[in-house]
């Protein structure tokens, strides 16, 4: 079932009982060198905290083999995915199961030696980045130089030859960064890399120093308008309005796998923590929803929460489909001037 197929079963059928993923999430490896304060899963846990085996290469393939029987889109994640020991022959073997997607999420400080195995096989490389001030986010990341290197980094990706994948900044919005967010736009802007933001999550909750901020709204604001005027910045309107105002969502959790990394399946969802059976044992995905139903109940109807890229925009695009047309129209008209004027423009105003 391809992607739009699997969105209308979701959109007409939303108490299906079978798990039909939209999109799968692995996480490659908890590991990662960095120790940013903003880094939490969903019980308030830094990822490089957790404590996991990875699987070996050839596991990994076997597990990536399940997902793709249920499942077109890949997304690679972490902790920081770069520093699973086999990755580099993972993402070589990658393109022969055919995904139509493959999105690598990486704090980017390894990438310059993993950009021939990421040229082979990803789609979407999201890198993240809060602030364009070295000497402030290398004593977040804590490690010196780290932030110079990012830089370069990216635009060796940028640069790199036979390049296929797309670029995607991504930064968290903290209490700590508002002030630093335009220049992040504008840096991802003059580079014609798309921007993905989302509020600093603890836990489940927007920080609560984001709540009612001025600053921050103002951002969400800016974003919002720019993405009218056609700059490339991730979701749709409905999506960002969401961000901006905190607001309740009907969450979707089936829209999406996550799967962590031993093969666990998270059921439904990796905030609430519950593993519901590992794919490598039962491979097929419905079962393991039917079981996690007995073992830990239906979809919960959760609070004001988890105002992430994937929780959200797939409840939105859900509760909202016009949406999607809204942003379809959008893509269309970008491609359109783009197609008209010089992709790369400089703007001298620092606020837009
Ligand atoms: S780079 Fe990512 S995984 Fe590593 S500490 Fe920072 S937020 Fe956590
Ligand atoms: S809001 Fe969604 S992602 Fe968050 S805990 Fe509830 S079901 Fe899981």
């Amino acid at each position: 079932m391809n992607a739009a197929c699997t969105y209308l079963t979701h959109l007409l059928l939303p108490d299906f009982g079978d798990w039909r993923p939209i999109l799968s999430v692995y996480y490659l490896t908890y590991a990662c060198d960095f120790r940013c304060p903003y880094c939490s899963d969903g019980s308030g846990t830094p990822y490089f905290r957790l404590r996991s085996p990875v699987l070996p290469a050839d596991r990994v393939m076997d597990l990536f083999g399940i997902i793709r029987r249920h499942c077109g889109y890949l997304v690679i994640t972490g902790g920081e995915p770069l520093q699973h020991p086999e990755y580099a022959e993972i993402l070589n073997r990658l393109p022969a199961l055919r995904f139509r997607g493959v999105v690598l999420t990486t704090n980017g400080y390894l990438l310059d030696q993993a950009l021939p195995a990421v040229t082979r096989s990803v789609t979407e490389l999201v890198v993240s980045l809060q602030t364009l001030d070295s000497t402030k986010a290398d004593i977040e990341y804590g490690r010196p130089g780290a932030h110079q290197r990012i830089l370069a980094n990216i635009e060796l990706a940028a640069n790199h030859p036979g390049r296929k994948y797309s670029i995607i900044i991504s930064c968290v919005a903290t209490p700590e960064n508002l002030g630093d967010l335009h220049g992040v736009y504008q840096y991802a802007r003059h580079r014609g890399f798309r921007l993905a933001v989302c509020p600093q999550l603890v836990g489940v909750k927007a920080h609560h120093a984001l709540e009612n901020n001025g600053e921050y709204r103002e951002f969400f604001d800016f974003l919002i308008a720019r993405k009218n005027e056609g700059a490339l910045i991730q979701g749709t309107v409905d999506y960002l309005e969401y961000l901006r105002d905190l607001k309740k969502f009907k969450c979707r959790p089936f829209t999406m796998l996550v799967v962590a990394p031993t093969g666990e399946v998270c059921y439904p969802c990796l905030e609430l923590g519950h593993h519901a059976g590992n794919l490598l044992d039962e491979p097929d995905l419905h079962r393991i929803r039917r079981s996690g139903f007995r073992r830990f109940g239906p979809q919960p109807d959760c609070g004001t929460q988890c105002h992430s890229a994937c929780a959200l925009g797939f409840a939105r695009i859900l509760a909202n489909p016009l949406s999607i047309l809204r942003e379809g129209v959008l893509m269309a008209s970008i491609k359109t001037s783009r197609a008209a004027t010089p992709a790369v423009s400089f703007d001298s105003n620092p606020r837009r």
